[in-house]
């Protein structure tokens, strides 16, 4: 097991994601712990609020979370979502992008994606509208932006809010705007298979500044008290509806050690990305798989690295020669639109197809920062050797 002749990094088992400690993040905690102020909105709060909202540029306040989808979820209470309301959104997403909407009656009306990036189609908007669209809901697929220019000004014709799910699109931009604030409202993630981390965690973009007062009082349990800290009132009092949507200050103590690392970490995952899409052009000249497609107004965070194969069938067998080899790669999203609870709450605009579609073959292979060009190597050395067996091998007979 001590050898260092290959045997044992050929055995050895390739995860899909490891969590990347960037080193500060124990030493902050601990200092929180010293400090002896441990709920939300202490000093690591304000300090990665404002690293965020420097990073991000262009937002009038970013409000820390306890998650991703608390930042959904504070986007609907903040635009106000009323039973029947309708959302547009892709099917192709994360439960949370439809279920912060449905806490509040929303209606997700799914629409489906474009073949190349896999996000939601915006040719598709206008026939998705009806008198009850109050919003669009759009997802930056593996860090990847929608066409924002064509949706924010579909949104400012008809009077649309603009919620974007960044929950992947930390650090990445759009004509060199960062994603997260090309919408009236951003939400972020840092759940622990994201770029940068803090194990659960997320943070809500405001950058409409009308909504940044209500954002701090639904963010404190509909109370002023955020106002009340900056000395600004004598006492809190309930003002609103809210929840507590922020998180503790060991866990904003951890999440500024990654933020401090953050452009290190995109670069990082950046490096790892091209080394996938470089060695596997042959694969996608011969025909076999297609590579991810970045348009030129993207600058991508190197969040995913995916392929999609000609099948579902050849997916189902590629996920299992790779198992086969240790290497766990996995797919992703099973649609909303035809999930048990897509159906009961939302509804599909005309037909799916390229989400049906592609959802059904798409491989996210194993990227985490910090791991080995050894890695990499195997990876791909192990999809060239599936697509070199005879097909017979491949039990296509
Ligand atoms: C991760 C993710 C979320 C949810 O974020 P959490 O922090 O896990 O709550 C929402 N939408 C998308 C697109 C995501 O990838």
């Amino acid at each position: 097991m001590t050898d260092r002749t290959g045997s044992f990094s050929l055995n050895r088992n390739i995860p899909f994601n490891k969590p990347y400690l960037a080193g500060r993040e124990l030493e902050y905690m601990v200092r929180a712990h010293a400090e002896g102020r441990l709920a939300g909105n202490g000093p690591f709060t304000r300090r990665a609020q404002a690293l965020l909202q420097e990073n991000l540029g262009g937002s009038a306040a970013v409000l820390l979370t306890h998650s991703g989808t608390a930042a959904l979820e504070m986007a609907a209470l903040l635009l106000d979502i009323r039973p029947g309301d309708e959302i547009i959104m892709p099917s192709f997403t994360f439960v949370s992008t439809a279920n912060a909407f449905v806490l509040r009656g929303g209606v997700p009306v799914f629409v489906d994606i474009r073949p190349d990036t896999l996000n939601m189609d915006e040719n598709l908007l206008a026939a998705a509208l009806t008198p009850m669209t109050r919003a669009l809901a759009v997802v930056h697929y593996a860090g990847v932006a929608c066409a924002m220019d064509e949706i924010l000004s579909l949104a400012g014709e008809r009077g649309l809010a603009v919620v974007e799910d960044a929950a992947q699109g930390f650090m990445a931009s759009y004509k060199g705007r960062p994603l997260g604030t090309l919408g009236s409202l951003g939400a972020l993630s840092f759940h622990e298979t994201k770029n940068i981390i803090s194990g659960e965690g997320g943070a809500l973009a405001v950058n409409d500044p009308g909504l940044t007062g209500r954002a701090e009082i639904i963010w404190e349990k509909g109370t002023d008290r955020t106002s009340f800290e900056r000395g600004e009132i004598d006492k809190y009092t309930w003002q609103d509806i809210g929840s507590s949507y922020l998180p503790s200050e060991i866990t904003a103590a951890f999440l500024l050690a990654q933020l401090e690392a953050a452009e290190a970490i995109t670069a990082g995952r950046l490096e790892y990305w091209h080394y996938y899409h470089d060695h596997l052009a042959e694969l996608e000249r011969r025909g076999f798989l297609r590579r991810p497609v970045i348009p030129p107004d993207c600058q991508s965070n190197g969040h995913i690295y995916h392929v999609l194969v000609n099948s579902p069938e050849e997916r189902r067998e590629l996920l299992d020669f790779l198992r086969g080899r240790q290497i766990h790669a996995v797919f992703h999203y099973v649609p909303l639109h035809s999930s048990p609870a897509g159906q009961r709450y939302g509804r599909a605009s005309g037909e799916l197809k390229v989400t049906d579609d592609l959802w059904a073959r798409l491989i996210r292979l194993p990227l985490w920062n910090g791991l080995d060009v050894d890695i990499l190597d195997r990876v791909i050395g192990a999809l060239e050797d599936f697509y070199a067996r005879p097909a017979k091998a491949k039990g296509l007979t």
